[in-house]
């Protein structure tokens, strides 16, 4: 095969084998433990990846400070990267016309899970809100496309972009601050599973709102009952979608900011019937031991942490906390009891999660059983050959 005229203008990266036989995979990053040759490469160029023959691999965005040195955008050559880009968003938005019902708030863009590494949008309702994660999606023309495809496609109110600080740094970017990218607007009202939430585009944790749970909201909501314990609740989804079905609700997180909105949200969706949510701020932890030490008991108990394994290393440690977490709740659930239970850490795979689960069981005196065994909502695709697009387990399971 002979390199096209276009793919032969931009830089050539060469990489090992082991890097080959990973883009051969599917997979789409190359550490730069596999990269052989970068001469004189710029930090966040489009560029050309061969193997050792000098054989083309395809077109990737390349990185000079993330361990993640090259991200692969096409198996082809391309020279006009932005173009690229307003293809990929075509085709992103055709895929959630498809997937995405009962909501306007969801993810448009997942980064490679939609073929555009480094790049995260969300919508919320009328407002549009982007995060990027990478040099080459920080370009100043990658950016004026992006913010122009959005436009035009989607007509928004505004767009802002949410910068993480970390992010920045780890690519030797320039520190930027969160902030309105075009229009006025940051906060509006989302409805989810015909629940409104206020939403601030420009405050909050991540982008504001968990969209990846939407899914799980609705399937956990079908079998909750009775008294229920909504932990890590952060600004209500789980406990507003319950209260339709259940006699008490209490929700419990340690973030003054997201619980004061969950009680605004709860306020406004309210029905004559409804229990009224009791919302405690509180370390999780502590809590749940005094509670069970207090002989609470639930129907109903949802635990939805923090990611506690961030790296590989961390997986010992973190499949402590989450067995102590789900000991606890499993002791003070009654029999029929249901347990929603979550891990967004990439690095707990769901046999781990599943392992970890009857481990816990085994030792609180209970037994399981599976309802149902989800992951994140559809608009956060999972790409196959990318095992890292798949981070989010939801088991909903019974107790008896
Ligand atoms: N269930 C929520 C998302 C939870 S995210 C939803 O569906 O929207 C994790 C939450 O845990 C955050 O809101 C964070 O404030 C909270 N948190 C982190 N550490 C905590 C702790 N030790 N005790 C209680 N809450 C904690």
């Amino acid at each position: 095969m002979h390199p096209t005229p276009a793919q032969s203008t931009l830089p050539k990266i060469e990489v090992s084998p082991r890097g080959a036989s990973r883009l051969k995979s599917g997979h789409v990053w190359v550490y730069r433990s596999d990269i052989l040759s970068v001469n004189g490469v710029q930090p966040g160029s489009l560029v050309a990846v061969t193997d050792q023959r000098g054989k083309p691999l395809g077109t990737a965005l390349y990185s000079s400070s993330s361990q993640i040195a090259i991200r692969l955008v096409s198996n082809e050559a391309v020279s006009d990267f932005p173009a690229l880009l307003r293809q990929r968003i075509a085709a992103a938005l055709a895929y959630r016309e498809k997937v995405v019902e009962n909501t306007n708030a969801y993810r448009l863009i997942f980064s490679e899970g939609d073929f555009l590494p480094g790049l995260i949008v969300d919508r919320y309702n009328d407002i549009l809100s982007v995060q990027i994660l990478t040099q080459a999606m920080d370009a100043g023309p990658v950016r004026d496309a992006l913010i122009s495809e959005l436009t035009d496609r989607l007509h928004p109110a505004s767009i802002v972009e949410r910068v993480d600080p970390r992010v920045r740094e780890l690519e030797s970017l320039p520190p930027r601050e969160s902030g309105l990218l075009q229009g006025d607007k940051h906060s509006t009202i989302i409805t989810m599973n015909g629940i409104q939430f206020h939403h601030d585009a420009l405050t909050g944790q991540k982008t504001g709102a968990f969209l990846d749970q939407r899914e799980n909201y609705s399937a956990s909501a079908a079998y909750a009952h009775g008294d229920a314990l909504d932990v890590f609740c952060y600004q209500g989804g789980f406990a507003l979608h319950f209260a339709a079905r259940c006699s008490s609700i209490t929700a419990v997180d340690s973030s003054r900011p997201a619980l004061e909105i969950a009680d605004q949200n709860a306020t406004f969706n309210r029905r004559e019937n409804q229990p009224e949510i009791e919302w405690v701020e509180a370390n999780a932890f502590d809590l749940l031991k005094d509670y069970a030490a207090a002989n609470r008991r639930y129907d109903t108990i949802v635990l939805d942490p923090p990611a506690f394994a961030k790296t590989k290393r961390d997986l010992d440690a973190a499949l402590r906390g989450y067995k102590e977490l789900n000991l606890r709740a499993l002791k003070m659930l009654r029999p029929g009891g249901i347990l929603v239970t979550c891990s967004c850490s990439y690095h707990i795979s769901p046999f781990n999660f599943l392992e970890m689960l009857a481990s816990a069981a085994l030792d609180a005196h209970r037994s399981l059983r599976l309802i149902e065994l989800r992951g994140q909502a559809k608009d956060h695709p999972v790409l196959l050959s990318v095992p890292e697009t798949a981070y989010l387990k939801c088991v909903i399971a019974y107790v008896t």
